[in-house]
């Protein structure tokens, strides 16, 4: 009995942030919060999204409302996973942007070659097609560790100043075609609506899980993914074409009522069960 039951409960749950956990770039509410921690309370959880730990933070971390217990099942994995962060009381660096406790456990960045060519070409590029501009809020180029960004107008501009930009997205698609060819061990892509990435190849959240997998031991297939963008052109869907178990949603109100009845559904199969790995 208790096998088809832990056969037909995840080992660990892996979440999408923005339009999964929290409306797009907002706080997640409270009844999200709930539901996620009722599910910490039985199961490891893992957050992967291509944002930046300040956006796990401040969207996820500052609402959940979680006791150190349920923290330490919670896996943080911003810019894809190519960073990732556990809950370590005591342990955490102090001045960790995701917090005190919170330990970073690895980060694949760019070398520092790899960020200063990548500055240099965007420059003379962006010279070059006369995308360079003089009247800018804050840096042009910024080095996120495992990401360079490009923003045309300085990283504080203003969002109407950003929208009068580019409307058509020509400017953008130049810049990151020329580039693209200059930088071919890297991936260019057009980011918002300013803005060129420069990542390492092949970095998407098929990356992170398969990061996630390796650290914890778990199998993919042990896993249960809840994202929102699971369709074929949506930025989860990696994820599912690795073999990830996957629970489509549309927002986070069908994340939390998904979530209840999931947290339950584990709880009820694991009494009896010690709390602990399977097999
Ligand atoms: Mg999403």
């Amino acid at each position: 009995m208790t096998d088809v039951a832990t056969a037909s409960t995840p080992a660990l749950v892996a979440f999408d942030l923005d339009d999964t956990l929290a409306p797009s770039k907002s706080l997640m509410p409270e009844p999200m919060a709930r539901a996620l921690r009722a599910l910490l309370d039985v199961v490891p959880v893992c957050v992967i999204s291509g944002g930046q730990i300040l956006q796990f933070r401040d969207q996820v971390l500052a609402h959940l409302g979680a006791t150190d217990d349920e923290l330490t099942r919670l896996h943080l994995m911003p810019t894809c996973g190519t960073r990732y962060y556990t809950y370590d009381p005591g342990q955490g660096e102090a001045g960790s942007p995701a917090g005190a406790d919170w330990r970073l456990v690895y980060a694949n960045d760019l070398t520092p070659e790899q960020v200063a060519e990548g500055f240099r070409v965007v420059e003379d590029a962006a010279r070059e097609l006369g995308l360079w501009e003089e009247q800018t809020w804050g840096p042009i180029l910024e080095d996120r560790g495992s990401q360079i960004t490009f923003s045309a107008l300085g990283q504080h501009a203003p969002l109407e100043a950003k929208k009068a930009w580019d409307p058509t997205g020509e400017k953008k698609g130049a810049l990151r075609d020329a580039v693209a060819a200059l930088l071919p061990a890297l991936e260019v892509r057009s980011g918002g609506s300013t803005s060129v990435d420069i990542t390492l190849k092949g970095v998407d959240k098929a990356y992170g899980i398969l990061r996630l997998s390796e650290v914890t031991g778990i199998a993919l297939t042990d896993m249960l993914f809840i994202g929102d963008r699971l369709d074929p052109e949506g930025n989860d869907y990696p994820v599912k074409a690795l073999g990830v178990p996957c629970h489509a949603v549309s927002d986070w109100r069908d994340t939390a009522a998904y979530v209840t009845d999931l947290a339950a559904r584990i709880a009820s199969a694991r009494a009896g069960d010690s709390w602990g790995p399977r097999d």
